[in-house]
């Protein structure tokens, strides 16, 4: 069989706005591939959502927000299908058979679990959405069959327990039902360092520069980044490797010169850290711009979000019940009773 060249990915509407983490290791690569494969599949991920968010309003609005950025930032509708995971029923029905070929000892080293195991030291009160949510996701993808799943690196090791799911089960039936999946990680921009200079940038650890927040939030969050920790006043010489402001202006100044001249004058002791962080906002708000503009634009008539999600689902829904119908028929879930 033909299969056509295809790339899937997801996003969690978990809160607040994307961050240029998300951007450069994912977001940013997606709508680049969108252009560069046959189909690409692209879905907010609204049941994964439901491990932490609560509140029905924030719910909807971190979906909504998550289609505007999406938008805003260059998905392109007639290119990539854009969707919702709780619209294609086929994800949970999936999940629910994928679950039988994935062992719990296997699940326990999760990174999702594990480091939720760190932070609240009671593993009884784990909540089994985020326990299972390694086999929503091994879902999520092999409904699609793609060859790649562009994400970033936090991810890789979710997309090898997709694989090892989806041999585990092409095994017991003796068919190649699911193609495995490769991880697409950027090298450069795979794991993007917090603010805090320490973790990966996450939306919930705090330590991120949004991408869409108004020019104050964006301003404390540069002004409040950690830069060279032995550098006590502005003469002294600093390093620039492995400091995160230096890497952000790598990412986002479009100004090489600028960039090479700041390295040099922090490199001699010739620059404060405040013109440092201030020519990185400069060149956040010149590089976002026309998508900070854009989504203010879209964000007065929902209707074309609206519009594009349905289109998306429907979609979505054909390609992915077809898959599930094949493994109702190769398990046996489909037989002449039917
Ligand atoms: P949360 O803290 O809720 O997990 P997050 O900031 O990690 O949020 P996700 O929604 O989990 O964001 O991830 C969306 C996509 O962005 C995923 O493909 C993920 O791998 C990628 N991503 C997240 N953070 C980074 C980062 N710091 N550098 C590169 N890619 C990232
Ligand atoms: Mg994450």
């Amino acid at each position: 069989m033909n299969i056509p060249k295809r790339v899937l990915s997801g996003i969690t509407p978990s809160g607040d706005s994307l961050h240029i983490g998300n951007y450069f290791g994912a977001v940013k690569p997606q709508i680049e591939l969108q252009n560069q494969v046959d189909q690409a599949y692209y879905f907010i991920a609204d049941l994964h959502a439901l491990t932490t968010v609560r509140d029905r309003a924030q719910l909807e609005q971190n979906i909504t927000g998550v289609v505007l950025d999406y938008l805003a930032l260059g998905l392109n509708p007639k290119k990539a299908v854009f969707f919702r995971q709780s619209q294609v029923p086929a994800h949970s029905q999936l999940a629910v058979i994928l679950a039988n070929f994935i062992s719990y000892g296997q699940m326990q080293r999760m990174h999702a679990f594990k480091d939720k195991l760190q932070k609240d030291a009671d593993v009884g009160s784990i909540n089994m959405g985020l326990f299972n949510y390694p086999i929503l996701m091994a879902a999520d993808i092999l409904l699609y069959k793609p060859f790649g799943v562009p994400v970033g690196e936090d991810q890789r090791q979710h997309v090898e327990l997709t694989r090892d799911i989806a041999e585990n089960f092409n095994k017991a039936y003796n068919q190649e039902v699911f193609p495995l999946p490769e991880p697409l990680i950027r090298t450069e921009t795979g794991k993007i360092i917090g603010t805090d200079g320490q973790r990966k940038m996450s939306k919930s650890l705090k330590n991120t520069i949004a991408i869409f927040e108004d020019e104050a939030v964006i301003r404390k969050q540069i002004m409040s980044s950690y830069t060279d920790p032995n550098r006590k006043s502005a003469t002294d010489p600093g390093t620039v490797e492995g400091n995160p402001i230096f890497m952000y202006h790598d990412l986002i100044n479009d100004n090489v010169a600028e960039v090479e001249d700041l390295k040099s004058r922090y490199r001699s002791g010739k620059v404060g850290d405040v013109e440092v962080k201030e020519k990185l906002l400069a060149a956040h708000l010149q590089r976002f711009g026309a998508a900070r503009q854009r989504r203010q634009e879209l964000e007065q008539d929902l209707s074309l979000a609206k519009e594009i999600l349905a289109t998306g689902a429907a979609q979505a829904n054909l390609l992915a019940q077809e898959t599930l119908e094949q493994v109702y028929k190769v398990t046996g879930l489909t037989n002449h009773l039917n």
